[in-house]
């Protein structure tokens, strides 16, 4: 029999993990939100009551949803504060050392009945599974992003992933009246195999002078009907976090046309990461983001 998730915990507090806070406190589960630092927590804590504002202001929430759903989210500075919840979801970054390490601690400090899920974009729900006691109750649960706004959820089994662990999580997704899709273990699963290839191309197109970052973003936005263009798009995501998913689809299926563009890690390097560090293809520190190229 799958269990009824109730309470949620999270860790890392970044642009998914916050999202993944907002929908399901809305949903009416208690949240408990785990990052590094306090201050994370609390920069989590602050763009969730603005994002969930702005919900209101568009019609989207009522303000008395909007202070419930935030009565219902606390900071958990440890991961023992984590101790009460159905189910963890890690949402850190997108590197597969952090989120081992992640896992051998949740394990310690979690009873084993907890259910163990990660929000990974790319990495193997079998390999993340094999770092805890609990492979049976671990699971792949991709949500995109803004969370939200997005319709769909991925769910992904590892090799040893139980039907009940599998169940608890599609009940989780349709409680949030979202739409969840079924994914086999494979790198970067369904949405990133399609759509991280044509952003690394669309960076290629870009590198190799084909056409600039406007050019290249208009031609897919009205020639393709893309709501976004590639540039725009990759910005959005995070340069980091795209660069992680072309790499592991690199060594995970070892084909060379998903060798990842040097432009791209250029502008990782740089710690130009898109939106989020305020630079990427786009400059957003001025009232109109301007492109970089
Ligand atoms: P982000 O950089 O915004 O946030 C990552 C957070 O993890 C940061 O706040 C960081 O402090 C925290 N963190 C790192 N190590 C930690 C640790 N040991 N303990 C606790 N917290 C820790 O990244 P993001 O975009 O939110 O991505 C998070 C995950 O979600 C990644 O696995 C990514 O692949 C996946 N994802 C991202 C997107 C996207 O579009 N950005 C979409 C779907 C899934």
């Amino acid at each position: 029999m799958s269990v009824t998730i109730n309470t949620i915990g999270i860790v890392g507090a970044g642009q998914m993990g916050n999202g993944i806070a907002h929908v399901c406190a809305a949903a009416g589960l208690s949240v408990r939100l785990n990052d590094m630092s306090e201050e994370r927590i609390n920069g989590a804590l602050a763009t969730i009551n603005g994002n969930m504002a702005r919900q209101v202001a568009k019609g989207a929430m009522t303000d008395e949803v909007r202070h419930a759903a935030l009565g219902r989210i606390s900071a958990a500075k440890t991961f023992e504060d984590l101790g009460g919840c159905d189910l963890v979801i890690e949402a850190a970054t997108e590197n597969e050392e952090v989120k081992r390490n992640i896992f051998v601690n949740l394990c310690r400090a979690l009873p084993p009945e907890t259910l163990l899920a990660t929000n990974t974009s790319s990495i193997s729900i079998t390999r993340l599974a094999a770092a805890t006691n609990r492979p049976e109750k671990f699971i792949g649960i991709h949500f995109m992003n803004p969370v939200p706004v997005m319709q769909l959820v991925e769910l992904i089994r590892g090799i040893a992933t139980e039907d009940a662990t599998f169940e608890a999580a599609r009940g989780l997704i349709a409680r949030l009246g979202k739409t969840s899709t079924v994914s086999e273990d494979f790198p970067a699963f369904i949405v990133n195999r399609i759509l991280l290839p044509m952003i690394n191309e669309a960076v290629y197109t870009l590198y190799e002078g084909v056409g600039s970052v406007e050019s290249i973003d208009t031609a897919m936005k009205l020639g393709a009907n893309h709501p976004m263009g590639p540039l725009q798009l990759a910005d959005f995501i995070g340069l980091d976090t795209c660069l992680s998913v072309m790499q592991v689809l690199h060594d995970g299926l070892a084909d060379s046309k998903y060798r990842p563009c040097p432009l791209l890690v250029k502008y990782v390097e740089a710690g130009w990461l898109g939106r989020k560090t305020k630079r990427g293809f786009y400059d957003y520190r001025g009232e109109k983001p301007v492109p970089t190229r």
